[in-house]
């Protein structure tokens, strides 16, 4: 039999340590033969821990929320072990409680994707893993399953292709960058090819800042090798000869495991020099950032990178043109480069035919705030925010009504209840004033007000902004100093134009996308929840 554990962080917060020492400790001696495997996060943020049992029939049974005091009766309920029930006798603690598990899932299969039962089944059935092709079911650091899943066969395939073809690939795929922006990869690629340098960089970019966003935590914890065979990818394409991970050191389990999984590539010479044999040579080392919400831009993450303070800086140049240490660099999000692989090994068409015309392939996002299945997903572009938060989400949390949703993270916008049914793709956000950004979901009820919500998401920039600009260091001041007075019952009607007028000049005087987007909430709160704002100033509320 075999035990699966998830060990994300959401899972280790929740206890899923202490479960897994219980489960060690129940087997012990017991003479069952039972293999526990740590894996990686299956994106139901909302039940962990979960213990995946798969018996002696290779039946399987997902439990949600589970405590070590009910390690004991799981075991027993699917191995039935000579002697441990007596020995279980012996500890009260374990034998007197009883079994409390919130939920029991029958028939999740090896993928946790074919499933009988409606609840797990609501939420993963919509989804599409890509990014987390294999989710619950793969080891992070174990490179022989990853191998056995097929992992590394893109990156031998790409070492006997022409480096142009691998590039058009990508192209054809229509890939784009997933940290917000959108510049399509293939492109981006290519650019850097054209160069002619000495050395190239290349980085990949974890800096994850965004309040309520968890992507790129999840891909480096439980997908290392995905990323770094993305990067490897990339690296032999662009010709760069040294790599950067860029991850925030909050992130502290995704930095361990990032830096095992370097080691482990080493010694499989799949990282460093001559790789697998070949004339290509790329080391990528980590460089972990102080928690700079705008060092996740690419001009002040180099900045960081070089030792200087993150400030980002006019472009042109570009850093495809001119980057870390003057020359060529690459930089794509940690979530672009776990798509590689996939495009590779399926080829190009099998990528663009999932999502839209200008949005194709899938987008992880994290799903939070108000909603009943919160947690981490992969759903193909195109799905609309009603699909996600009723299919995938299971609703608004205590049958409220779902008033809107902010997307994008604290630079994105907040979509309303009328526009529910917007398709998730890059054009379709952008018309209805939000932004895909890193992929932040956060979902609000009718007790929620808006005027708040665009204080708190602004006050989040105003504090991050870096303030070598005058629009964004004052002008984000200046509408937070506004917000602050409307909630407090002392706001006017001159006010909500004032507010207006700044959001225009900040977004268009601003430097880097951190002041360009931070009026976002504000913009699409008052074009949508108008009312909200006068209710405050008229003392309605
Ligand atoms: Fe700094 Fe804001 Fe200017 Fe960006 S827009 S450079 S964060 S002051």
């Amino acid at each position: 039999g075999e035990i699966r554990i998830g060990l994300g962080s959401c899972c280790v917060a929740s206890g899923s340590d202490e479960v897994k020492k219980e489960i060690e400790q129940t087997i012990e001696g017991t003479g069952i033969n039972l293999q526990l495997k740590n894996v990686g996060c299956v994106g139901m943020c909302h039940q962990v821990p979960l213990v995946e049992v798969i018996d002696e029939n290779k039946k399987s049974k997902l439990y949600a929320k589970v405590k070590p005091n009910e390690v004991a009766d799981i075991i027993h309920e699917h191995f039935k072990p000579k002697g441990l029930i007596d020995r279980l006798r012996s500890n009260t603690f374990h034998w007197l409680e009883k079994m409390q598990t919130d939920t029991v899932w029958e028939g999740v299969d090896r993928y946790a994707i074919d499933v009988r039962d409606e609840m797990v089944s609501s939420f993963l059935d919509r989804q599409l893993p890509i990014a987390t092709e294999h989710r619950g079911v793969l080891n992070p650091l174990d490179m022989d399953e990853y191998r056995s899943f097929g992992g590394f066969d893109a990156l031998k395939r790409i070492l006997q292709t022409d480096r142009h073809d691998v590039i058009r690939m990508v192209k054809d795929s229509g890939l784009r960058g997933r940290g917000g922006a959108g510049f399509l990869t293939g492109l981006k690629w290519e650019l850097v090819e054209k160069e002619k340098a000495e050395k190239k960089y290349l980085i990949c970019n974890g800096d994850e800042g965004d309040p309520g966003a968890f992507m790129d935590r999840m891909l480096l914890e439980s997908y290392p090798y995905r990323v770094i065979e993305g990067m490897l990818i990339a690296a032999w394409a662009v010709q760069a000869t040294d790599g950067y991970f860029y991850i925030r050191a909050e992130y502290p389990l995704a930095v361990t495991r990032i830096r095992q999984a370097l080691i482990n590539c080493r010694e499989q010479n799949l990282v460093g020099k001559n790789i697998l044999g070949s004339d290509f040579s790329f080391d990528i080392q980590i460089y972990e950032g102080a928690g700079a919400f705008v060092c996740g831009e690419e001009t002040a993450l180099m900045a960081s990178i070089e030792g200087n303070r993150g400030f980002p800086t006019i472009r042109p140049p570009f850093p495809a043109h001119k980057g870390l240490w003057g020359f060529p660099t690459l930089i794509n999000n940690t979530e672009t480069f776990a798509q590689v692989s996939y495009i590779i090994r399926n080829g190009e068409s099998r990528f663009s035919e999932i999502g839209t015309e200008n949005s194709k392939g899938t987008k992880v996002f994290s799903l939070t705030g108000k909603v009943n299945r919160g947690g981490l997903i992969e759903v193909p572009m195109g799905i609309t925010i009603r699909q996600i938060v009723e299919e995938i989400g299971g609703g608004v949390q205590n049958g409220k009504q779902f008033k809107a949703v902010q997307v994008g993270g604290p630079s994105g916008g907040c979509i309303p209840a009328s526009l529910y049914d917007t398709p998730i793709d890059y054009h379709s956000l952008l018309e209805v004033g939000a932004m895909m950004g890193s992929g932040g979901l956060v979902v609000l009820d009718e007790d929620d007000c808006m005027v708040d919500i665009a204080r708190y998401f602004l006050s989040f920039t105003q504090n991050e902004s870096c303030g070598k600009c005058t629009f964004c260091r004052v002008g984000t001041k200046r509408m937070l100093d506004i917000l602050n007075r409307i909630t407090s019952g002392k706001g006017t009607k001159k006010d909500l134009e004032e507010l207006k007028y700044l959001a225009e000049w900040t977004r268009k005087g601003s430097l880097c996308n951190l002041g360009k987007s931070a009026p976002n909430p504000i913009v699409t709160t008052l074009r949508y929840f108008y009312e909200e704002y006068e209710a405050h100033i008229e003392g309605r509320c």
